[in-house]
């Protein structure tokens, strides 16, 4: 399995620390509002990075952090005239909804930051006793000329960050020099604090997930992920702290996703030209946003619009309809055993499933995965036949289903789509209508179902039904 290494700018084998086992960090929201569909990207590619090693037969520990303490959630308190933490625990409520919303699966630990303070506090504590930090004025800055590697994982060099640096106007004259930055910093007025030796006060935010990282997973983890606006300074920052205060390398290898944009410019809150993953859902299903994101590779930008969205709603549901219609077959046929020729058709399916894995090894590329997916979905509309046994039915199910599982695309019924059991009711009336001789009440039926987007098809096995494409 190859990764493309932000740290090493190439993909490279990987080869965890520990045989079978990944130690997986993943930068989790700021939450002091609803999550946009550009965060749900790292959300959803990250998530199947993890299936697909789980997959592969990794156990994986997987942590995501919530940051809850943050100058824009206090803003936001203020705003309401509230706490920080009815803000944060309400947005992450929300947060962890349009996780399971996008089929996420649950982090093995997702950690608060402000639940960690002790542990920040002995981290900032080390970072001084080594050199690294220095305290003023109630402040710890981290002091980026005593760490040798400090620009290796963005590729900037310390001068250059000073020299651009001073062209600005500095705000901070406790800094000794501009490009170092802040572990610790005293409390405002009215902003939430915590004790420590060097003032009532809180952690920046780089702090916090060196921090979280170690405690969960240990001084070095195999992948540390986010979005690629996170490499500086944010992870340039951590790898600082972390391989300062442990004596230890901090991750092998460093995951980036590209942005969703709008208009070609990064969607984010600060531009405002964001759309909630709730804006979006209220008429978009979540399991089409998903499959939206994993139809470009992650690393490549990808431009949101509501055409491209329509788009893989029609590509998803080219899926579903084939995984109902053998659904249907398997309920309406025979035969447990496949015949000669269908074991031989097996035989040449399991070409698609070794394309999809050629493809998801080579840097986790979901779009050749997904083509691996319509491919295998072609090769079962051409050779179903009325004819055919349950057990090939059975058989190109288990096939279909196993790739879209990975990509976390297709569940099981629970996530088929809404409650069915209307157009059920209504093909069962109109089959009534039949039987009756009542062609005119049939035909009527036929037409409503229409309406609501769903054909049928009389087949001798009973009557069929999909999604109108
Ligand atoms: P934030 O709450 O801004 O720290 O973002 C949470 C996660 O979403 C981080 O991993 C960001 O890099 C990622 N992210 C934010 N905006 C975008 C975007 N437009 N496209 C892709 N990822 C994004
Ligand atoms: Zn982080």
């Amino acid at each position: 399995m190859k990764v493309y290494n932000t740290l090493t700018r190439r993909k490279e084998e990987f080869v965890p620390l520990e045989e079978n086992k990944v130690k997986m960090y993943v930068c989790g929201p700021t939450v002091y509002g609803l999550i946009h569909i550009g965060n749900a990207r790292p959300y959803v590619i990250f998530d199947t990075i993890r299936r697909y090693m789980e997959y592969k037969g990794y156990e994986v520990t997987y942590v995501q952090n919530f940051t809850d303490v943050d100058d824009k959630i206090i803003k936001r308190a203020n705003e309401e005239g509230v706490s920080t933490e009815v803000i944060t625990d309400r947005y992450i409520k929300e947060a962890l909804k349009d996780a399971e919303g996008l089929n996420v699966e649950p982090a093995t630990y997702h950690p608060l930051a402000t639940k960690e303070m002790p542990y920040i506090i002995e981290m900032i504590q080390t970072l001084i006793d080594k050199g690294y930090a220095y305290e003023k004025n109630g402040s710890v800055y981290y002091d980026t000329s005593t760490f040798k590697g400090y620009g290796k994982l963005s590729g900037k060099k310390l001068e250059d960050l000073i020299a651009g640096a001073s062209n600005r106007v500095e705000t901070d004259p406790d800094k000794k020099s501009p490009a170092d930055f802040v572990l610790w910093k005293p409390k405002k007025e009215g902003e939430p604090y915590w004790k420590s030796p060097w003032s009532d006060g809180r952690p920046g935010w780089h702090i916090e997930c060196s921090v979280m990282a170690k405690r969960y997973l240990g001084d070095t983890i195999d992948i540390h992920a986010g979005g690629e606006d996170l490499i500086f300074p944010h992870h340039e920052n951590e790898i600082a702290q972390s391989e300062a205060a442990n004596g230890k390398p901090f991750a092998r290898y460093w995951l980036h996703n590209g942005f969703i944009n709008v208009d070609n410019e990064k969607m984010s809150k600060s531009k405002g030209n964001f759309f909630t993953l709730r804006d979006i859902v209220a008429d978009i299903p979540y399991d089409v946003v998903r499959f939206f994101i994993l139809n470009g590779h992650y690393r490549s930008p990808i431009n949101f619009s509501r055409d491209l969205m329509e788009a893989a709603g029609n590509g998803l549901l080219r899926i579903k309809n084939c995984v109902k219609s053998i659904k249907f077959h398997i309920e309406n046929s025979e035969g447990d055993v496949m015949t000669a020729n269908e074991a031989e058709l097996m035989e040449k399916a399991a070409s698609f499933k070794t394309e999809f894995e050629k493809a998801m090894d080579d840097d986790f590329n979901t779009a050749d995965a997904i083509a691996c997916i319509f491919d295998y979905v072609k090769f079962a509309n051409s050779n179903l036949k009325e004819s055919s046994t349950k057990a090939f039915g059975q058989a190109l199910l288990d096939g279909i289903n196993e790739l879209c599982n990975i990509l976390g695309i297709l569940t099981e019924d629970a996530k088929e789509d809404t409650d069915t059991s209307e157009i059920e009711r209504l093909i069962e009336e109109r089959t009534a209508a039949k039987k009756a001789k009542d062609y005119q009440k049939a035909d009527e039926i036929r037409a409503k179902l229409l309406d609501m987007g769903v054909v049928i098809e009389d087949t001798r096995q009973g009557v069929r039904w999909s999604y109108k494409k």
